[in-house]
């Protein structure tokens, strides 16, 4: 067996803790990257891995890359993750939910968690009963912080695209600018519409067909395969959907001047942001540009932590630093030569201590 740290995703985490709780069935991987910046916040994957080493590498993966997330969005939070390891039938108790919250509380606040992939709002109330180390609450009333981070996500893509168009096509407006959108989600569906209300011409593909075409009609938009997204020729092409499309084969099928999008770890492997530069397209790091959810999750908790209610208004205001932040990317990398996602790493790397 290999020691987890001798992983290559291993990065000097501060803390990784495997929690087993016999009475639930609980399983829960939590893992602190940093807390340079503040308690590691990040949110609890319930998935079930045929392998479970997969989930100590998306575990100590996806927390080092929360606190680099974290860091570029200027929060005053370091990065975690929770990983609990569901059985086959994925069957979640609230006994389990109970000792996950118990598990969270242990770390006395070094940890924040909130949903992931496989935990819904309900689940994050549940695990609120046992502490209050919890974003990602229903909110109780209009502009407060909180609640759905979807919206959010989508409206600093929106920002994102808007810079890179400018940055790369020297266009200070969306009108007719094509959008090719992989993924018509909760943050896709966001993106599609905001881009819409600026005259942006899209195309968008779903798995679900039946979600992508609902849109497009609403949009007037154009709808392709799930299969067709990538080599759609058009201006900017946004991955909305999974991780890890940047590959060799997504990169040389991409037929656009601009990668734009939310899905997280959109490149496969280290090298591939370098691939898509060799090939002259602009890229936006995806954990600066898709940092809106984070931000709004960030601003509800510190509220509630400190006794106030956090203010749409103030996650709003962060959102929109996200363009400049890319933009101070994008330069650094013309005046370098250097790929934007290494340019990124090493500027939250600078931010987390560890340069
Ligand atoms: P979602 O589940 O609401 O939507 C994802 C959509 O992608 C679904 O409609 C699904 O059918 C579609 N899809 C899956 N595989 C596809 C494929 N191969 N081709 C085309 N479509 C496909 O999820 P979401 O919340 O919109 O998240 C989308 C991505 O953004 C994920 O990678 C997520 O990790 C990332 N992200 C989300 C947030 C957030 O606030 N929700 C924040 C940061 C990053």
């Amino acid at each position: 067996m290999t020691a987890f740290w001798t992983e290559p995703d291993f990065d000097a985490h501060e803390c990784v803790q495997l929690v087993h709780d016999r009475a639930s069935g609980l399983t829960v991987i939590i893992a602190v990257h940093s807390s340079h910046l503040g308690p590691a916040a990040g949110g609890t994957r319930f998935w079930h891995y045929n392998d479970p080493s997969g989930a100590m590498r998306d575990c100590l993966r996806l927390s080092r890359g929360m606190s680099y997330k974290n860091a570029m969005a200027g929060l005053p939070l370091g990065g975690g993750k929770a990983v609990i390891l569901a059985d086959e039938q994925r069957i979640k108790t609230p006994a389990m939910l109970a000792a996950f919250g118990d598990a969270v509380e242990a770390l006395g606040g070094r940890y924040v968690t909130a949903e992931d992939v496989g935990i819904s709002e309900a689940d994050m109330v549940a695990v609120s009963q046992r502490t209050a180390h919890v974003a990602g609450l229903p909110v109780a009333g209009a502009g407060q912080a909180g609640g759905d981070p979807g919206p959010f996500t989508a409206y600093g893509i929106y920002l994102g695209i808007k810079a890179a168009v400018q940055h790369k096509l020297s266009k200070g407006s969306l009108s007719g600018v094509h959008v090719a959108l992989q993924g018509t989600g909760s943050v896709g569906g966001g993106v599609a519409r905001l881009l819409a209300k600026d005259g942006a011409k899209l195309t968008l593909a779903d798995i679900n067909s039946d979600r992508a075409g609902v849109l497009a009609q609403q949009l007037g938009a154009t709808m392709v395969s799930s299969d067709a997204i990538m080599a759609t020729a058009c201006d900017v092409f946004s991955p909305c959907a999974l991780g890890a499309v940047l590959d060799d084969a997504g990169i040389a099928r991409l037929d656009c001047p601009i990668v734009a999008g939310g899905a997280n770890n959109q490149l496969a492997r280290e090298g591939d942001g370098a691939a898509l530069a060799a090939r002259g397209i602009l890229y936006a790091p995806d954990y600066v540009i898709n940092a809106g959810g984070i931000i709004s999750v960030a601003i509800e908790y510190v509220a509630r932590r400190d006794g106030r209610k956090g203010d749409v208004a103030e996650v709003n205001r962060l959102v929109e630093q996200i363009p400049d932040r890319l933009k101070a990317i994008w330069q650094e990398s013309d005046a370098t030569g250097i790929s934007s996602d290494v340019v990124a790493d090493r500027m939250a790397q600078k931010l987390i201590g560890r340069a």
